[in-house]
């Protein structure tokens, strides 16, 4: 990409009303546009980030065996009603419309609903399950308060993963392999190592659900740790009954602040009981079937990661999550010449061709975040060089010429 051909620039400031720092930082260096609080676009550079996130999940998701659909946002309320949700005084984040033809129609917030509805028709038999079915799906949430940046939208992006099983064990199987697939999904994302599944809550039909919580200061939840990190409560669950269940009484336990950034759940009849999806086992009987659902907050996680890594500079981005691995910046006639070849033979650099000052450009180059910057100057080719500087570290090397598809 061509800085010099994009619609996208980067800003000296953030909107004002924009409080949060992934916010701030993420309108600024031109990835993502402030519709209304909580509600954004996501521009080139944004979405090639979201991308590149929901590739990390999607792979993982696949290697467990789940299978990808896309359900529709528009929600017929029939079997909410049949779950009770479809009444505010249930699900209070409902955005609700009109059918012309008349009748509600709802803004999916989630998708439990209407995949136990739909598998009704796909599922009768113990030879149908298990089902393990995951999407990316915009949900629509009348959250009050939207103020964390892109943390909290009111329109957001998650996966979410439904499973279907003939029993409590086959259930109690899969739901460790997420477990599993969860963390590869957060190390590969660069934030495995402060991020912990925490017990929370559970619900009617199992004792506790588990977070993933990331440490981080503007989080909007608590939780409570012990030494090693081994043991992590929500705030919610933090009390003597529950520490007593766990075994873990006389522990210390600090207190910390993260975002949750994906959750799972043992969900077992709470649909599938409601909405009639049954299946008849090998003795022809005929039974509810077992289910779990995992979300994962996609744009959460931009945000998470854009707040997490970040300094007084700009953006840092991983480079697993990065729109491009290398920011290239030639200088004068020939250093231009060359950075036009490098740009030429490869698809994973940011062009700054851009007729600004130098000193311009490094800015941007720091604000945006990518990974290496490049620049080649009359000074560089003196020593027939290229220069390439980590974002993270500050630290600069000099790649000879004739080495330069070696190194990059
Ligand atoms: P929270 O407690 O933060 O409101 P939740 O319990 O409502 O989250 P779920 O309904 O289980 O979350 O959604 C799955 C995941 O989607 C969450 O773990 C979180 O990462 C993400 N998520 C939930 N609400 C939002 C939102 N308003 N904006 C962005 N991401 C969200
Ligand atoms: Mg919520």
């Amino acid at each position: 990409m061509r800085l010099s051909k994009t619609f996208i620039k980067t800003l000296r400031d953030a909107p004002k009303d924009e409080t949060a720092r992934n916010g701030a930082l993420l309108v600024r260096a031109g990835y993502i546009y402030k519709e209304m609080a909580g509600i954004y676009d996501y521009l080139p550079l944004g979405l090639r980030v979201i991308e590149n996130i929901k590739t990390i999940i999607r792979e993982e998701m696949n290697r467990i065996g789940c299978e990808e659909v896309l359900l529709s946002g528009l929600q017929n309320p029939e079997p909410w009603e049949k779950t009770g949700r479809f009444s505010e005084s249930e699900v209070d984040i409902w955005f609700k419309t009109k059918l012309a033809s008349g009748g509600d129609l709802g803004l999916a917030p989630t998708h439990e609903e209407p995949i136990t509805n739909m598998l009704k028709n796909y599922v009768s038999s113990y030879k149908d399950l298990p089902l393990y079915i995951y999407q990316f799906q915009t949900k629509f949430r009348n959250e009050l308060r939207a103020k964390s940046g892109i943390l909290r939208g009111r329109e957001f992006l998650m996966k979410d993963l439904y499973s279907f099983h003939t029993s409590e064990e086959d259930l109690d199987v899969f739901y460790g392999k997420v477990e599993e697939a969860y963390r590869k999904i957060f190390d590969r994302l660069g934030i495995g190592e402060d991020t912990f599944e925490t017990f929370a809550s559970g619900g009617i039909f199992s004792k506790y659900s588990h977070e993933f919580q990331t440490l981080l200061p503007v989080g909007e939840d608590t939780i409570y740790y012990n030494k090693d990190k081994s043991i992590v409560l929500n705030e919610e669950v933090y009390n003597d009954e529950v520490l007593a269940d766990l075994g873990v009484t006389g522990e210390k336990f600090e207190k910390a602040t993260s975002a949750e950034v994906g959750n799972i759940f043992k969900l077992k009849f709470k649909y599938s009981e409601p909405l009639g999806l049954k299946f008849v086992d090998e003795n022809n009987t005929q039974k509810p079937v077992y289910m779990g659902c995992y979300g994962i907050g996609v744009s959460r996680l931009m945000g998470t990661i854009a707040e997490k890594f970040s300094d007084e500079k700009g953006l840092i981005w991983p480079e697993s999550v990065a729109p491009f691995k290398y920011y290239l910046i030639g200088i004068g006639e020939a250093g231009t010449k060359l950075a036009e070849e490098i740009y030429d033979k490869r698809d994973d650099v940011l062009f700054d061709d851009r007729d600004v000052r130098p000193g311009e450009k490094f800015g941007d180059a720091d604000l945006i975040g990518i990974p290496y910057r490049i620049v080649i100057s009359d000074k560089t080719l003196e020593e027939e060089a290229i220069e390439i500087t980590n974002r993270a570290n500050g630290e600069t090397k000099l790649v000879k010429i004739e080495e330069i598809e070696k190194s990059l």
